[in-house]
């Protein structure tokens, strides 16, 4: 490599470098010796080639033209300036310009392809911070910028604006610090960086700026330096290209940047290409792991042992060599070394099954390269394929490896020929040209209408995976391209959103969305199939079959394994989400009104959907077209109108609204007097029932909080307001009549006939409203409502008549008083459903429930006392699992017996951290397991400290807290920063909303704070953003043994970690009790520990209940115990 590695992205190789002589500056005469260095990007000129820092810096992008004058002299032109270089010779200058000419034009090239395909997503965008600072040694101010992991020298805004600059300085070497009052040193090992601000609180901003590219540097590199650690990944795996920062990840390569483009060309069945320092998340550990047992020495023996010379590339091959070599290397496994088994189908499959028990992942890679089926069948049904296998040999890196190659299309045994195998990544059958109109892509979601005249009319082309438009039909070169391959998502907004009838949103993975319209919803139809096929494998075809609002790809979690992120295809239809998962060979279908629960976790990062029986995670990879998915599945999840199909729906097709309410009174309202008769307060009614037609799944109805005649009224008020009514419109009349019908026999098959005859979801409410009010009779001693006086209330209520038709109650009071043969209930049904309504009334326990959940059905491991084999317990975890729940679990299943002043507790330890957080018993334990690193997991054991805390709180009055710790902080990525600074004295507050932070207030420095900043916190935190665990690694020497890891989520998403120490343990103890008594609103300790029963696979409780029962599963069930005690105690632990 030619000159110093820091001084350019390593990812750009140094075209030409040597000595010229720069033409003199204005008022000499005298030609400067310069070192000249040109890249691919840029051309700088330093004073010697010694030096870190250019002097000047020119993008290739901005010359306009090179050209020779007199005296072996030329020139580089660029938009308003001109630098002259002399060479020695004619020679040199032939080379100079013929360099600098082909840079230019590969310049050109590939912003023409950026701009269209958007290769390059992470370009020089908006800086992190720009301003005038003065830099000591230089008379006029420098304008700096801070942008991503570097610190730009310009010499004023203007130079700024077209490019040109002094230097660039690479973070990752550097160091800021402060000087004095308004100056700080930017050091590097090759230079220290004298800098003044205009003000101390400028000083400030700067500094954080540059500590945070230096974060960002740190960060980011990690990942790479971790896979560069082996020689042979240090160059690029096809072109020798140095510093390579990509990778193929199923292939197990590391590529450089240009070779990365030619990757994604051949598609993600090819090639699965990630960078090594923007996609951090994929990069587990077991990844990195498998790049050392692999990687590019490996990958090349097998993929590349038998390149002929003249077809090798090197690292300035041209795109068309790049692309040629690399189709024919992994797409048609032209130059790979055979396997012996090579076209033996049966023997290669076997060999598989066996080699992935080993450690030999070189036997592996060289099998599924030559046509070994990564889902064979093992002979073993259980552990039917490769990667079962592998699981049960316990060979991680062989799972790691099969899994990135789950989807990965092998070069297969016979050749095939070039035209069919494009047919393997986009079917270029489709394609299809019109005019369309357009506006400019755009970065963020749209807010607000689009006019016609934002749109331009454009020529489009959609051919050979690629829709391009043009000026007009007879333009020769497209203003720009969406390759299909970048589509993730296309969606339909429903007709004129914007100016034109018809149009559609293109989403490309870097995050941009085009728009397009069209007057004809037939031609836009037409367009939308078009681009559709273009961009959706052939396994999610079937997608495409029926009308979306919205379709693409994203990421997901499900099943028992939350560690695996895995791609699923979806489509949106009306309220219908369907799906193709990665490992499922045919469609499937959510009902997204008849979800359990819709949330947003982490702060609109997952979107989580529980249906019964499964959870479906749904990740937010890319925020632009997730946010898109988020506003459409909740909409469609919502109540779409009036009529009872059209609400949300709960199991066996009970809209949710209508079961909220029965719920809720069979909890809370049996024995009130005159339920259903007494109306509530209008307003609070209203109130009600508004929330409840928003989204009644989110409803939470609690006693305290609403009152039953509210509730009860708002659900009379719904079912007098249905549209068609609950009996329907067309059937009414009917249900009139039959309750005239003398002879009790035929009145009742004649009910039993009509209710067969009502739509499903009008016949499930009806059955479910009216077993709810033979449960409400039952207790008419107490609440004064005996059938006669309910069948009051609902006859004009259900049939929408004034009360002067007496039939109506008559109906009603018929369906009642022959509940159990109009829907035809079973005895033993009857009589459980009556247990658990008195079970209710007599344990009704003041509300602590949180609707009901079922249906998470992940399984965890967690250790009792200490991580270690013997103490390892799988519990699986549903959703609405509370961190009491699982330690009772545990010690239940240990038969461990709980004596007084033993405060067991969950833990979440944190092994890297060193560090352990107790979970309150309050918290649900779900949401956490979902965001265990690998480094974590979850232990109970007895909280030692907690009869210390209770005493202290008990004792203390008020929940703020103040005083003194100490205070370090690491600003990059959780887990990722080097450690950086130290402990310093600070003094906090601690109140129930936020923490902050003062610098310190003891004594004075020679800085010393005007009176007007020193009651500003220098930091704040909403205290519920804080997770707060015990201890602080030692890595970081901690001054005491006491001391706090902070993690805080930022609202972008960023994980900030900070550390806290205390000069006591009592300290620590009563900080650690504030904050535990601030976030979880009050109480630290459940004031009556309660047992909670073990959870039962539902089918055992089967059709038990007809009326959903209020609160959680446990609750439920708790509330059942009493009385099917033998059910519960015959179940033994999974
Ligand atoms: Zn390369």
């Amino acid at each position: 490599m030619e000159g110093p590695p820091w001084t350019s992205a390593p990812s750009t190789p140094v075209i030409k470098a040597g000595w010229l002589d720069k033409n003199p500056p204005p008022g000499s005469y005298i030609y400067q010796k310069r070192w000249v260095r040109l890249d691919s990007d840029y051309l700088r000129y330093f004073d010697s080639d010694k030096d870190a820092y250019s002097k000047r810096f020119i993008p290739v992008s901005s010359i306009s033209r090179v050209s020779g004058i007199s005296d072996q002299k030329f020139e580089v032109i660029t938009h308003n300036r001109t630098f002259v270089f002399r060479t020695e010779s004619d020679a040199e200058r032939k080379e100079w310009m013929q360099a600098l000419q082909q840079a230019v034009e590969e310049q050109r090239v590939r912003a023409r392809l950026s701009r269209a395909n958007l290769l390059e997503p992470h370009c020089p965008g908006i800086p992190d911070r720009a301003g005038s600072l003065e830099l000591r040694g230089v008379k006029n101010k420098l304008y700096v910028v801070v942008a991503g992991d570097k610190v730009l020298l310009y010499k004023n805004l203007e130079e700024y604006q077209l490019g040109i600059g002094i230097t660039s300085i690479d973070m990752n070497v550097g160091n800021v610090k402060d000087s004095d009052r308004r100056s700080f040193d930017l050091t590097t090992p090759y230079r220290i960086f004298s800098f003044s601000a205009e003000s101390e609180s400028e000083k400030e901003e700067w500094l954080e700026a540059m500590q945070g590219a230096i974060a960002e540097a740190l960060s980011t590199m990690d990942v790479a330096e971790q896979i560069w650690a082996d020689a042979p990944n240090r160059l690029c795996a096809d072109c020798g290209a140095t510093h390579p920062d990509w990778a193929s990840i199923n292939l197990c390569l590391v590529i450089c940047k240009r070779c990365a483009g030619e990757h994604r060309w051949l598609g993600p069945s090819v090639s699965k290409v990630r960078s090594l320092k923007m996609d951090r998340k994929v990069w587990t550990e077991d990844l990195i792991e498998l790049f050392h047992h692999l990687g590019n020495e490996a990958g090349k023996r097998f993929w590349a042992a038998n390149v002929p010379p003249s077809e090798a590339l090197h690292p300035n091959s041209s795109a068309g060599d790049r692309r040629y070599h690399l189709e024919a290397k992994y797409r048609e496994g032209k130059y790979r070394r055979y396997h012996r088994f090579f076209g033996k189908q049966e023997e290669l499959d076997k060999a598989l099954c066996v080699a992935v028990t080993t450690t030999d992942l070189e036997e592996t890679q060289a099998l599924l390269g030559c046509g070994a089926a990564i889902n064979c069948f093992s002979g073993d049904p259980a552990a039917p394929t490769p990667l079962a296998v592998a699981r049960q040999a316990g060979q991680r890196l062989q799972m790691e490896f099969l899994r990135n190659n789950q989807t990965t299309e092998m070069p297969r045994l016979d050749s095939v020929s070039i035209v069919e195998k494009h047919y393997s990544v986009v079917q270029p059958t489709v394609s299809h040209s019109g005019f369309l109109f357009k506006t400019a892509s755009v970065a963020k979601p749209l807010q607000e209408r689009r006019s016609r005249e934002e749109f331009s009319r454009r020529w489009c082309v959609l051919s050979d995976g690629v829709l391009s438009y043009y000026e007009n039909e007879r333009a020769v070169v497209p203003n720009g391209e969406i390759r299909a391959s970048e589509i993730v998502c296309l969606a339909i907004p429903p007709p004129d959103t914007h100016g034109f009838d018809s149009t559609f949103e293109i989403y490309t993975e870097t995050e941009r969305m085009y728009l397009f319209g069209l007057e004809s919803p037939d031609l836009a139809r037409e367009w939308v199939k078009c681009i559709a096929k273009a961009f959706v494998p052939i396994h999610a075809e079937e997608l495409l079959c029926r009308d979306f609002e919205r379709l693409g790809r994203l990421s997901y979690k499900a099943g028992l394994s939350l560690q695996r992120t895995q791609e699923g295809w979806f489509a949106l239809s009306g309220s219908e989400l369907r799906a193709v998962f990665e490992e499922s060979p045919s469609e499937e279908t959510l009902q997204l009104r008849k979800l359990q629960e819709l949330s947003i976790e982490g702060d609109k990062e997952v979107l989580v959907l529980v249906e019964r029986g499964r959870t479906l995670y749904i990740q937010g990879e890319r925020k632009l077209d997730f946010a898109g998915w988020l506003g459409a599945i909740q909409k469609a999840a919502a109540s779409s109108g009036d009529t009872l199909s059209e609400q949300q729906l709960g199991d066996s097709d009970i809209p949710v609204i209508v079961y909220r309410c029965i719920d809720y009174i069979t909890q809370c309202g049996l024995t009130s007097e005159g339920i259903y008769r007494k109306c509530g307060q209008t307003s609070k009614t209203q109130r009600v029932l508004e929330n409840l037609r928003r989204d009644a799944r989110s409803v939470r109805l609690k006693e305290g909080e609403q009152h039953v005649d509210d509730v009860s009224s708002a659900l009379k008020r719904f079912l007098r307001d249905l549209p068609d009514g609950l009996f329907t419109r067309t059937q009414r009349c009917a249900w009139l009549e039959t309750a005239a019908i003398e002879n009790e026999e035929e009145k009742i098959s004649r009910y039993q006939e009509l209710l067969g005859l009502l739509p499903p979801v009008n016949r499930a409410t009806v059955k479910a409203l009216i077993s709810h009010l033979y449960c409400v009779q039952c207790f008419s001693e107490t609440n004064q409502m005996n059938t006669h006086n309910l069948a009051i209330v609902f006859g004009p209520t259900l049939f929408q008549t004034d009360g002067q038709d007496y039939k109506a109650g008559r109906v009603v009071e018929d369906l009642i008083d022959h509940y159990v043969r109009v829907f035809s209930v079973d005895e033993e049904e009857l009589r459980k459903q009556r247990e658990e309504i008195t079970a209710i009334v007599k344990m009704r326990v003041a509300g602590s429930a949180s609707g009901t959940q079922h249906a998470g059905d992940f399984i965890c491991t967690v250790y009792l006392e200490k991580k270690a084999t013997e103490t390892e317990q799988h519990v699986k975890i549903p959703a609405s699992m509370t961190a009491q729940e699982l330690t009772m679990e545990i010690l239940d299943r240990r038969n461990v017996r709980i004596k007084e002043k033993d405060y067991w507790t969950c833990f979440e330890v944190n092994e890297r951290e060193e560090a352990e957080r107790p979970l309150h018993y309050t918290e649900k334990v779900l949401p956490i397991l979902h965001s265990l690193g690998t480094d974590s997991h979850l232990v109970v054991k007895k909280y030692l400290s907690m009869e210390a805390m209770l005493m202290y709180l008990a004792s203390k009055v008020g929940d703020t807290k103040h005083g003194m710790m100490k205070f370090r902080e690491d600003r990059s990525l959780l887990g990722l920063g080097l450690p950086t600074g130290s402990f310093h004295d600070r003094y906090f507050m601690l109140n129930g909303s936020c923490l902050r932070l003062f610098k310190e207030v003891r004594t004075q420095r020679s800085w010393a704070f005007s009176p007007h900043t020193s009651h500003k916190p220098e930091k704040e935190w909403p205290v519920k953003s804080l997770r707060i665990y015990l201890g602080v690694k030692k890595k970081l020497r901690p001054p005491t043994c006491w001391g706090l890891t902070v993690v805080h989520e930022t609202e972008k998403h960023e994980k900030q970690q900070w550390y806290l120490c205390c000069d006591t343990q009592m300290e620590l103890r009563e900080w650690f009790a504030t904050f535990f008594l601030v976030q979880h609103g009050g109480t630290v300790w459940p004031s009556e520990p309660s047992r909670v029963v073990r959870p039962v696979p539902e089918s055992r409780l089967g059709s038990v209940s007809l009326i959903p029962l209020r609160g959680s599963e446990n609750e439920m069930r708790r509330s059942v115990a009493a009385f099917t005690s033998d059910l519960l105690s015959a179940q033994s632990p999974p």
